[in-house]
């Protein structure tokens, strides 16, 4: 019971629902730890919406095991470097982690688990990845046969209380500071509207959790409505391991209903997510399907001039009001609704004809909840080159999605120059002849963008 028992942390920075701290606590003396590691994720290093929630989840999980007389040891570097020397430090420690299923972690894992004794543990899923699989004992490729599965095996297990004792090493090893790993933008620090949108932690988390509750049985249809908080809006604090889908789904299966059931299932969707990754594990950098590559899309190389039209997109100056509204609100919170983010992907792909990977990029760098499995997939799937759908002919009219999901207070909220408008003119200001000076005609008609689209698609079949 003397032996240091190290905590790996990474996007499971919670004390309740914790299975790998919970675990080392009944062991001996616990060392949380969490190593900035930004070399292994390569392209998919943190992002900078990432660095700051990563910071306040640090700080805030930091500040809940002091209550416990614990502490958080923080540590830069190769992760399963830092960890095997940590351990060796601490006269041959254990280490105990949540297991994560993106590539990069799951080549650290293989790494440590040679140098070190460590044991994984599954936490961050309602089910974990290869719980379930198809008759023949394969992986699920398709989401519907996937989700149908997981809701024969739920109910997921149960949830694990904090630990009672956080019990201290006799001495604690080095840690740096976390101030000084600069995760904060600061020249210029843009992050003053993610402030306002957002209180980051595990208290927070469950904040949040105990409003969405008076609010689940709404879902189905406040879901789709950027105007209204019809959504959970607990993302990132899922993708951050700060509250764990089993706890969220026990503190929720008393509601049953319409909206519990579809909820249920974008529950799975993050599920099947990982699913897709572990069997895919390039999922985020190519497209599944064949054809799709740089002759496809169009590029620079081929003498296209996509650099105006990408940075239209993410600046939000698109003259599409709602696609605008949805890249502005990205920029301003980290976040963005999610019927404006099959919007706006779609928009990309299908009427600026650039490739889905640089949509994947932007949102990897603004998001709060960038999520490697999620992303990847949302993108795949928005661009049919993915696993689960081949649709690219099926092209969203943003104009059209504007007006029936009434997004009119929603524009207005995220498009200063159009606050002005009523809601039958603010979809289309172009056509009804009202756009005022200051905002951007239509990039591209959309009209013309299907036909090029789907003509593209044409040839890339060969028809
Ligand atoms: C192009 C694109 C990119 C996306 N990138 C991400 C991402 O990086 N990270 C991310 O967490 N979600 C991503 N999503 C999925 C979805 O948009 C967000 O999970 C959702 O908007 C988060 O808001 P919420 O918590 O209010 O969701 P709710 O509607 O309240 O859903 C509850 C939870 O279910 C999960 N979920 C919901 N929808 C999906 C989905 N389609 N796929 C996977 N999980 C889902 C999320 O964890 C979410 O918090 C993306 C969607 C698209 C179309």
């Amino acid at each position: 019971m003397d032996t240091p028992q190290i905590v790996w942390l990474r996007r499971d920075l919670r004390l309740a629902d914790q299975p790998a701290l919970y675990a080392a606590a009944q062991m001996g003396p616990v060392v949380p730890v969490f190593v900035l590691d930004d070399a292994a994720a390569g392209d998919h290093a943190y992002g900078g919406a990432s660095r700051w929630w990563l910071h306040h989840s640090l700080a805030s999980f930091a500040a809940d095991l002091a209550k416990h007389h614990s502490k958080i040891v923080l540590r830069r570097g190769h992760a399963a470097e830092q960890l095997a020397a940590l351990s060796k430090e601490l006269g041959g420690a254990p280490v105990h982690a949540i297991r994560h299923y993106e590539p990069w972690w799951r080549k650290v894992q293989g790494a440590l688990a040679k140098q070190v004794d460590l044991q994984l543990y599954d936490g961050n899923y309602l089910l974990p990845p290869g719980a379930v699989t198809t008759g023949s004992g394969t992986p699920y490729k398709i989401y519907t046969p996937f989700s149908k599965a997981v809701l024969e095996q739920l109910p997921p297990r149960d949830v694990l209380p904090v630990p009672d004792t956080l019990s201290a090493p006799p001495k604690w090893p080095d840690s740096d500071d976390l101030d000084g790993w600069n995760l904060l933008p600061t020249k210029p620090d843009w992050a003053g509207g993610l402030a306002d949108f957002w209180h980051v932690g595990e208290a927070a988390a469950h904040d949040r959790l105990e409003e969405w509750k008076d609010h689940v049985s709404d879902y189905d249809e406040a879901r789709n409505l950027p105007s209204k908080d019809g959504s959970s809006r607990l993302s990132p604090h899922l993708h951050w391991g700060e509250i764990s889908p089993v706890q969220v789904w026990h503190a929720l299966k008393g509601r049953r209903g319409q909206g519990w059931a579809t909820y249920e299932k974008e529950l799975i969707w993050r599920d099947y997510a990982q699913n897709v990754i572990c069997q895919f594990p390039k999922y985020g950098v190519e497209p599944y399907r064949e054809g799709y590559d740089g002759n496809f899309w169009r590029s620079p190389e081929r003498g296209h001039l996509i650099a105006d039209d990408l940075e239209a997109w993410q600046r939000g100056r698109t003259g599409y009001p709602i696609v605008d509204a949805g890249m502005r609100q990205l920029w301003q919170t980290g976040w963005m609704h999610n019927r404006v983010r099959m919007i706006t992907a779609s928009f990309m792909i299908k009427h600026l004809l650039i490739d889905w990977t640089y949509g994947e990029r932007w949102f990897w760098d603004c998001l709060v909840d960038a999520d490697y499995g999620n992303n990847s997939v949302n993108w795949q799937w928005t661009s049919g080159t993915g696993v689960d759908s081949n649709m690219f002919v099926r092209i969203m009219a943003p104009l059209g999605q504007s007006e029936k999901f009434n997004a009119a207070a929603y524009i207005r909220e995220y498009v200063p120059e159009l606050t002005h408008l009523k809601d039958a003119v603010i979809h289309d200001p172009e056509e009804h002849g009202c756009r005022p000076a200051d905002y951007p005609a239509k990039i591209i008609a959309h009209r013309e963008a299907r036909e090029r689209a789907l003509s593209t698609y044409r040839a890339m079949k060969g028809e």
